[in-house]
């Protein structure tokens, strides 16, 4: 069974070294109060739960599966899970970074983030069903009325009641325009909805009290397409004036879906059949109010993958220290074994360190655009929340894609590691890889994320937002212009800065010719611009590293080597990607489709 110990040092460099997240976070009216010592307290607890409590149940968990009666419409979670599920709410895990106001402990959502990257290097099924939460707590108290807030979101600040985003109908997935479940408004004000989602996750599971959904649906006068979607609470047991429960709602799990990986997780088919419901938001502007609750959902994917990197990365360094397999092309590097460690071939280093790199480079980017979060949710200052929340909406869609397509080819190397133990189900490593995948498609397929960045993010607004940002990559490269030291690593980035906006500039003309263009260029634009963020979050972990590497402590050395590595070794990807983004759309649409 694979192992879990907490990066907490790891954590701990990128937010108090690198960042200096507790000056940022002070500034910030909700956190006038926050320390480091609180910050790492809390996570040293999130961690030994994740390890002790969280990471026991993976793989049982992913071989036992969830099971539906259906003559109930209820479905059982693996063993363990509803138990596990008590502790994370009694430790107060679930309220640590909601309002107060609702019972919440008020921390950071950085804070929740770390503690959720954790979470998901223990179990990602067992994770989306809290998970999930988060975004309908996000959506609900951004856009809920008083008496929504008063009656759901406490109960959602304590995890006795889980949240689900109902999107997916049987036709349509990306283009939620041609959705068809409908919602009739009634006498009482409610609304009766009646229609069929897929797909939904934690749909349907017997660890909470209550299951608030939050469904999209049509109204009878809807216009068409994405502009005629209303947003409706629709819960498992319909909910009394008084909070207490109500009578069991028409909305149920008529299926479960049997799929690839995170098999403890139940992703339900949900029947509504006149399901009572009352809306959040305006009429038929359910999409915008629904964002809320994705955006936070498509930070939370790319944590999952980060943190399946991590847990796969630690648990294949310690199999390659140990497994012994032929000698080092260069001699013995055991003599007094019958072989060498694998870990002295450079091919199984590359491979470690690909998924090292992968996530400390994500930890990072993680963490810095959390904290554009935070401000944009708390700053008292108009313009910083404004423009904290340009640079999070510029990041997210690279946080979804850049992070899941790594965390594949990361898990995939860690499997390899292993040789064909990796294949084999004991070992942990093939739950991995297989979890992983369903990372870069749901939350909008990476592709979707890549026209999102490319189209909307970047050409929507003359690329200003990533102009500005880049502003701050050329800030750091003049500040470190004469740091000899420093120029392995700024040389490089600036180089890249440079043929990024090249490349955008040329895509831009491109696109005015033929908007299809957009779309041949996008993902592979999306990971020159992921690498372009990560070399500057790894510039800046170097510039740290070098700062401290006289200490004499080893961690700074590592901090270093990766790096190095980093630059040497995965950066250099982006010319291929460049050019490929350069071929344009010609090779693409050349071909009749009759062809095919
Ligand atoms: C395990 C699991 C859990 C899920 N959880 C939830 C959930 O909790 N709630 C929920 O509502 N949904 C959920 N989903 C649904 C998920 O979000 C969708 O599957 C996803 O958004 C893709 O939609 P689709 O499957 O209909 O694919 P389609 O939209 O049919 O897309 C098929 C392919 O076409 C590509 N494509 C589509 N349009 C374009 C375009 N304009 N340009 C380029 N390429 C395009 C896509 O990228 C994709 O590769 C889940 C799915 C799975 C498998």
């Amino acid at each position: 069974m694979p192992s879990y110990t907490p990066p907490l040092r790891d954590m701990q460099f990128v937010l108090h070294e690198v960042l200096n997240v507790v000056d940022e976070l002070k500034m910030l009216p909700p956190y006038a109060d926050i320390d480091a010592d609180t910050i790492n307290a809390v996570l040293e607890e999130g961690g030994k739960f994740c390890a002790e409590v969280i990471a026991p149940i993976n793989l049982s968990g992913d071989k036992e599966g969830c099971q539906l009666d259906k003559t109930t419409h209820e479905v059982t979670t693996p063993k363990g899970f509803k138990e596990a599920y008590q502790t994370y709410i009694d430790g107060g895990w679930a309220a640590l970074a909601c309002d107060p106001a609702y019972g919440g402990q008020g921390l950071p959502l950085l804070v929740n983030q770390c503690f959720y990257e954790m979470l998901n290097s223990a179990n990602q099924a067992w994770t989306m069903y809290p998970g999930l939460s988060h975004g309908a707590y996000e959506c609900l108290h951004a856009h809920g009325t008083d008496e929504q807030k008063k009656l759901y979101l406490p109960k959602l600040t304590n995890g006795q009641w889980t949240g689900t985003m109902c999107l997916t109908e049987p036709h349509c997935g990306t283009d939620l325009g041609m959705l068809r479940t409908k919602a009739e408004p009634q006498a009482d004000g409610t609304y009766k909805i009646t229609g069929q989602k897929i797909f939904i996750s934690a749909g349907e599971h017997q660890l909470a009290e209550n299951i608030v959904h939050l469904v999209l649906a049509r109204l009878p006068d809807a216009p068409a397409g994405s502009k005629g979607i209303s947003l409706f609470i629709v819960p498992k047991f319909n909910v009394n004036a008084d909070g207490s429960l109500g009578e069991r709602n028409g909305i149920f799990c008529s299926g479960l879906e049997h799929k690839m990986g995170i098999h403890a997780n139940s992703t339900c088919q949900m029947t509504l059949d006149g399901a009572i419901g009352t809306m959040v938001g305006q009429p038929n502007k359910g999409l915008a109010a629904m964002f809320v609750m994705m955006n936070t959902a498509r930070l939370g994917v790319g944590n999952q993958s980060l943190g399946l990197t991590e847990v796969a990365y630690q648990n294949a360094v310690a199999y390659a220290k140990d497994r012994l397999q032929m000698r080092s092309l260069s001699g013995p590097k055991a003599p007094d074994k019958p072989a060498d460690p694998i870990i002295v071939h450079p091919d199984v280093r590359k491979m470690l360190l690909t998924a090292r790199a992968y996530a400390e480079g994500a930890r990072a980017l993680q963490a810095y655009t959390v904290l554009q979060a935070d401000k944009s949710i708390s700053s008292d200052d108009e313009d910083e929340r404004k423009e904290a929340e340009a640079e999070l909406a510029l990041l997210t869609p690279i946080i979804k894609a850049f992070i899941t397509d790594n965390g594949w080819i990361a898990t995939s190397h860690c499997m390899q590691v292993y040789g064909g133990h990796g294949f084999i189900h004991e070992w942990g490593m093939e739950q991995f890889v297989r979890d992983a995948r369903i990372n870069m498609i749901y939350e909008g397929t990476n592709t979707i994320q890549s026209l999102d960045l490319l189209g909307r993010k970047v050409l929507g607004n003359n690329g200003a937002t990533l102009k500005k940002f880049g502003k701050k990559i050329a800030a750091f490269i003049e500040e470190e212009g004469t740091n000899e030291a420093m120029q392995e690593f700024i040389n490089p980035l600036a180089d890249l800065g440079d043929k990024v906006n090249k490349l955008t500039q040329e895509l831009g003309m491109k696109a005015f010719g033929n908007p299809d263009e957009v779309g041949a260029a996008a993902v592979d634009y999306l990971r020159v611009v992921g690498h372009m963020t990560f070399a500057y979050f790894f510039a800046r972990m170097a510039k740290v590293a070098l700062e401290k590497e006289g200490s004499g402590d080893p961690f700074y050395r590592a901090k270093l080597a990766t790096a190095r590595f980093y630059f040497a070794k995965l950066l250099p990807e982006t010319a291929s990607l460049i050019r490929t983004a350069r071929a344009g759309l010609k090779p693409l649409m050349e071909m009749d489709e009759a062809l095919f």
